[in-house]
């Protein structure tokens, strides 16, 4: 070992196997966190499901040409849409590619893991680093006899609320109800039921979208979570987690008492932005959509913190009506406005952008702009962007967080209720908006954000202190990078698994 974590340049280079979940939410971080092992010398390959890496190659990445990082394929066990088809650009269904990989993707891996083993000029693979719902790829470590790493592009929180649901369920607190079956306890906080080390503010309401209410689905997504997190304790070396010990310290010390070894290592975007921009693989985007550029021109002509960009991310389908009320909302609120609808973003409409009528775009003309993806760490980062209406997905809070941007909550499913509770009761960086959507609410509350009220002022004070603290974790000596070096030196660069006696 090097000075600084780095892999020893005069012994056999250290191969890690990174295997992202099929989802652009899980292959942006994924592929972030293999540059950064790049970068300190470790061979790189990094695992895209077929129908994933052809969407990639289409968004025009060049995926070739990098020594010592390679991109290689398994089937994710659906049938998709082969290129050429009309649907071969949407996101897939979560609930089928969670059933899917984890029924048929193990094979296929143990295959790769053994071709890579016997490929000529190719270190022998030492470690697998296996996405938090990927936890096929900690079983195939555990065959082939190396390490297994859990990468968890969520909160800690939310893993902390993963593991305690099975509990939660044999006391009858979930799923939710009320005599109307409604959901009666909602209210009371996690606290409440001797969880010690839980943040004080998580309610019952605020547990992942599968656990409060009880059909065949969430059944699914239930008894695959519990396993992916008992593989995640039981099989791994070591559980990294894209977050920021200043954020969620408590969580984090409680959470390690339970736990493999954990390394809260973040923000990753900001740490890439710091590799040399040559000879490494700065670069290197990882967007199954082709960004619309435009849209940053567009904000290059507005006013310092003066628009309002709206994005629910790669997975989130919403209703007409909902597009309905986002649009009068932002159109009657009379702010500039950013606004990302994906063509598979809408329920039953094939083209996003003809879902909104021409009236709408009469009224916001020259202070509106709808675009159908966008390069989202860029437009967060961009000075006219004031506010970020979101879907609370982890990673677009982590690039909100890091640019100082507080955002407007829109939760939709998962982890994201969760993610809202901690950005608008903990941190103070977000106010919510109710799941049914109104235009008088939305008009309501991007005006309380974005007109210099009390409110609104408030939350940007306390976004710009957690933009400082992201900055202190990747600065000289900050919290990410001396994690980052001991997860090299404790875990990357030790041969053999770590033994869990
Ligand atoms: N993203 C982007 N452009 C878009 C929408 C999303 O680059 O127009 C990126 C965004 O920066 C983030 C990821 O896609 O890294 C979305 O992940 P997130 O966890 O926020 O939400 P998900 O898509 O998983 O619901």
């Amino acid at each position: 070992m090097e000075a600084g974590g780095r892999c020893d340049a005069g012994k056999q280079q250290q191969h890690l196997v990174c295997l992202p979940f099929p989802a652009q939410g899980h292959v942006n971080p994924m592929l972030k966190f293999a540059i950064l092992l790049h970068h300190r010398g470790f061979h790189i390959t990094f695992v895209n499901t077929e129908y994933n890496h052809r969407r990639l190659l289409r968004a025009r990445h060049s995926l070739h040409g990098f020594p010592g990082f390679q991109f290689k394929t398994i089937p994710d066990g659906l049938s998709s849409p082969q290129d050429g088809d009309e649907e071969a650009n949407c996101t897939q269904d979560v609930r089928s590619l969670c059933d899917s990989t984890s029924k048929h993707c193990l094979a296929p891996f143990l295959r790769l893991l053994s071709d890579l083993n016997s490929s000529p000029g190719v270190p022998p693979v030492t470690c697998v680093v296996s996405d938090n719902i990927m936890s096929f790829g900690l079983v195939a470590a555990e065959e082939i006899g190396v390490a297994g790493v859990s990468f968890r592009p969520t909160t800690a929180c939310s893993f902390f609320c993963n593991a305690l649901l099975q509990r939660f369920r044999q006391k009858g607190l979930i799923p939710l109800k009320d005599s109307n079956g409604g959901i009666g306890d909602s209210d009371r906080v996690l606290a409440d039921f001797d969880v010690p080390g839980i943040s004080t503010s998580i309610r019952l309401r605020d547990l992942p979208t599968y656990a409060r209410i009880s059909n065949e689905v969430n059944t699914f997504i239930m008894s695959f979570i519990n396993t992916e997190t008992k593989r995640a304790l039981t099989k791994a070396s070591a559980i990294i987690f894209h977050t920021l010990d200043s954020l969620e310290h408590d969580t984090l010390e409680s959470l390690s008492a339970m736990c493999p070894p954990i390394y809260p290592i973040a923000p990753l975007h900001l740490l890439i932005d710091q590799l040399p921009d040559h000879g490494s693989l700065k670069f290197l985007g990882a967007n199954l959509w082709k960004e619309d550029l435009s849209c940053l021109q567009w904000l290059d002509s507005k006013a310092p913190s003066s628009v309002v960009y709206v994005n629910f991310g790669s997975v989130t389908v919403i209703t007409q009506r909902q597009l309905m009320e986002f649009a009068w909302g932002l159109a009657k609120s009379e702010q500039n406005f950013l606004w990302v609808v994906r063509s598979d973003g809408v329920m039953g409409e094939e083209s996003s952008n003809s879902a909104l009528p021409g009236e709408f775009y009469e009224e916001t003309k020259g202070r509106g702009i709808v675009v159908r993806w966008c390069p989202q760490e860029r437009v967060l980062k961009h000075r006219s962007t004031g506010a970020f209406l979101t879907h609370c997905g982890w990673n677009s809070m982590m690039e909100s967080i890091s640019s100082g941007v507080p955002m407007i909550c829109w939760p939709f499913f998962a982890d994201q209720h969760l993610n809202c509770r901690l950005a608008c009761a903990e941190w103070g960086v977000g106010v919510e908006i109710e799941s049914e959507v109104d235009r008088d609410e939305v008009e309501k509350v991007v005006r309380e954000v974005m007109d210099g009220g009390e409110k609104g002022e408030e939350m940007k004070v306390k976004a710009r202190e957690l933009k400082r603290k992201a900055e202190e974790a990747v600065g000289l000596g900050g919290s990410s990078h001396l994690i980052l070096d001991q997860l090299v030196k404790n875990v990357f660069s030790v041969l053999e698994p770590v033994s869990k006696a």
